[in-house]
């Protein structure tokens, strides 16, 4: 962001609560880009001992991950995260329990996972944003060294697998 989004004068770098931040050159104005993280909700979407892994539109071809979206105003991550579910996958979820928080801070998200469980694998995705789907053994599963990764880690352990993470990049599942 260069410029101010309310009056268009140039952003310049001051520091303010202890951190240098873009802020409106004009005084006037006191615009102040924050970039606060934005939250985004997670979903480990489980079926008879198997886990389904997506890849986004616009993900290089063995890129897979978790189900995730932000969430609408008024709304609640364990909504967000069981209409992100039936949006992308077509299939009504139940939400079993909330895993974690984790970081990625690479897109100034924080992230909010959960299990999702759906009584059937009859996926139908939502082409605007699904490329492409598989289902993945728990038994062979691997997570990835990624925010949503970490979630399938925690959610492994609490089963009593543990598991290394893996280089998003290496293609893991
Ligand atoms: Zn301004």
């Amino acid at each position: 962001m260069k410029y101010c989004p309310y009056c268009g004068s140039p952003l310049v770098r001051m520091m303010l609560n202890d951190r240098e931040r873009p802020v409106c050159s004009e005084p006037k104005c006191g615009f102040v880009h924050w970039n606060n993280p934005i939250p985004v909700v997670a979903a480990i979407v489980e079926h008879a001992d198997r886990v389904c892994l997506v890849r986004n539109v616009g993900w290089p071809a063995h890129w897979y991950g978790l189900v995730t979206g932000f969430l609408e105003s008024g709304e609640m991550p364990e909504e967000a995260v069981l209409r992100e579910v039936e949006e992308e996958l077509g299939l009504s979820g139940t939400l079993e329990s909330y895993i974690g928080m984790y970081e990625f801070y690479r897109s100034n998200q924080l992230i909010i996972a959960y299990h999702v469980s759906v009584a059937s694998d009859a996926v139908s995705p939502c082409q605007q944003e699904i490329a492409d789907y598989k289902w993945v053994s728990v038994d062979s599963v691997r997570p990835w060294s990624a925010g949503t990764g970490k979630a399938l880690r925690d959610w492994l352990a609490a089963r009593g697998i543990e598991r290394e993470l893996v280089d998003f990049n290496d293609g893991a599942n």
